[in-house]
């Protein structure tokens, strides 16, 4: 054994040890991407940088073994700047978008090409599932949403946007999903209730998601059916069935409702009271509600732009009570992120909305990239709904228009430890970027693992990984210097490349550079 400091405190581990590996031993969190256990290590990424407190020196902890005299410092904000630079470095030529421009354009923020992955499958019920994570009345917005995500949509940069909308209408009308509700409710929620003044598609909305997470929300409405304005549109556009059957599955949920009850000023003091959050939802501001106490200024009522707190405590405000609003998916993202504030203000928590995290992005497609883009799309034009568009998309032209998704997020998102370390070490990824980006590489070859040079940081994990499990190929570093890349030798596809271990070394990759295609490809032999 060996005993040494670590932010000056006496620690032992075993001789021989690696200072990082053994710091994480201790339950020191240090960054890195080129390390992985049990196999053999070359420095590259920088970012496990500490600090020898005898000599003031940053040293790479993944390469150094420990000394009895050593001193560690494990973070300070030298040794923050460091390693967010040895990011921004890593950053300035990386070439991805983490989020899809059409899931960022959202304002549900919905997973538009997960959705299409599933519905190219043939996976209705499973899309609808993506669908109502973020968007408690998909088949209505299906109808009448006017698509921002579209108007964005990268495929327009090579024929027209993908029919986002219909597709969701689709999944919406043929899918089968039963929300689950937890089985636990968190303890700082249990017993908690919330009052929904509006049954729009904003309380609607924030009712729905609150809900899921086991607080009793009762929505109260002086209209005798719910909807707000959703009832007022033409049946030809918005068929009353598809509303009924979306706020009829939200109350299977529980979520009550108490229809024909108009809220007054002392009606709301007395919810105010009962309830343990009250949210208005009314629509657009009328003369009466400026009598309630809440600070309201010409177009509707002053809210904290990002909780949607009113100046009275614990009561928020939501859609089009806050400005004029015309689009519904705007009032149904209203509904969702207010829920979210709602959890954290019956939680005690301090409340600040849903996080936002790193997002790399890399704007419009280059001319010479488009042949890589459509490695993974087919180039059919738009399909336009052979029976007109109130019948929507039939299933053949879903799987048609589904595969004409050019998949612009990126597969690893929730696990890239490249985007992870990016978020907490704040990293900027135009301080050191150049006018010029390289341009999007895709190499499939039919198989389900999909390589991205772009988004490599040159670990060499698959490298040595195919190595030790004596893959024929395997992957390696070709060409030297700044031009130095991994890929498969000899011009091998990446099939071969990887063989046997396609799952683990997808695993390893730090980075969506090697990744899975979809959660169930078509064809998962590689
Ligand atoms: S590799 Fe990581 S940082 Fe790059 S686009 Fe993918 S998730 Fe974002
Ligand atoms: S091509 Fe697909 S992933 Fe890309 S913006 Fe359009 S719908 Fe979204
Ligand atoms: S592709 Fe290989 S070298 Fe590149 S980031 Fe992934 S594991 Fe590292």
């Amino acid at each position: 054994m060996i005993r040494f400091k670590v932010n000056h405190k006496e620690v032992e581990v075993a001789g021989g040890a690696y200072l990082l590996p053994a710091l994480q031993a201790l339950g020191y969190d240090i960054p890195h991407l080129c390390y992985y256990e049990g196999l053999e290590h070359y420095t590259s990424c920088m970012l496990c940088l500490v600090k020898d407190a005898r000599t003031g020196a940053l040293i790479p902890s993944c390469s150094l073994r420990v000394e009895p005299e050593m001193d560690i410092i494990t973070d300070d904000e030298e040794i923050f700047e460091a390693r967010k630079t040895g990011l921004e470095l890593l950053l300035s030529d990386h070439v991805g978008d983490c989020e899809a421009p059409c899931t960022k354009a959202c304002p549900a923020h919905m997973n538009i090409p997960l959705m299409n992955r599933l519905l190219q499958n043939g996976k209705a019920d499973e899309a609808l599932e993506v669908v109502m994570k973020d968007i408690a009345l998909p088949g209505v917005l299906g109808r009448i949403c006017s698509a921002p995500c579209e108007k964005i949509c990268r495929r327009k940069d090579i024929d027209e946007p993908v029919s986002i909308c219909l597709l969701k209408r689709y999944a919406a009308d043929s899918g089968l999903y039963e929300p689950s509700l937890p089985e636990q409710v968190e303890p700082a929620l249990q017993g908690r209730k919330v009052a929904i003044i509006g049954s729009g598609p904003a309380g609607l909305a924030a009712a729905y998601h609150t809900q899921l997470r086991g607080v009793q929300c009762t929505i109260f409405d002086k209209a005798p059916v719910a909807g707000g304005q959703l009832q007022a549109i033409d049946e030809a556009i918005l068929p009353k069935e598809v509303l009924d059957r979306e706020i009829s599955f939200i109350e299977k949920t529980g979520v009550r409702f108490r229809m024909g009850e108009a809220i007054d000023k002392d009606a709301f003091l007395r919810l105010k009271e009962s309830y343990n959050a009250v949210v208005i939802a009314t629509g657009p501001l009328e003369e009466p509600l400026r009598e309630w106490g809440l600070e309201t200024y010409k177009q509707g009522i002053q809210a904290n732009r990002s909780t949607y707190e009113t100046n009275l405590p614990g009561v928020f405000a939501i859609g089009a009570v806050l400005k004029p609003m015309r689009m519904a998916v705007k009032s149904v993202g209203h509904g969702k992120e207010a829920s979210y504030c709602l959890l954290q203000y019956l939680k005690d928590e301090e409340v600040k909305g849903e996080p936002g995290i790193f997002n790399s992005r890399f704007g419009r497609i280059l001319p010479e990239e488009v042949q890589e883009f459509l490695k993974e799309s087919n180039d059919h034009h738009r399909v336009e709904p052979i029976y007109g568009l109130s019948e929507g998309l039939k299933l053949e032209e879903v799987l048609e228009e589904a595969a004409r998704c050019i998949h612009c997020d990126c597969r690893k998102i929730d696990t890239c430890k490249l985007r992870i370390y990016a978020d907490a070490y704040r990293a900027d990824q135009k301080r050191f970027g150049g006018a010029e980006r390289k341009a999007v590489k895709k190499v499939i070859e039919n198989g389900a693992a999909l390589y991205e040079p772009e988004k490599c940081v040159k670990c060499g994990i698959c490298v040595r990984l195919t190595e030790k499990h004596r893959e024929t190929y395997g992957m390696a570093f070709i060409g030297r210097g700044f031009d130095i890349e991994i890929g498969t030798p000899f011009h091998e596809t990446l099939s071969t490349g990887l063989d046997d271990i396609a799952e683990e070394v997808v695993r390893a990759c730090p980075t969506g550079a090697l990744a899975l295609r979809s959660p169930d490809p078509p064809d998962r032999r590689l």
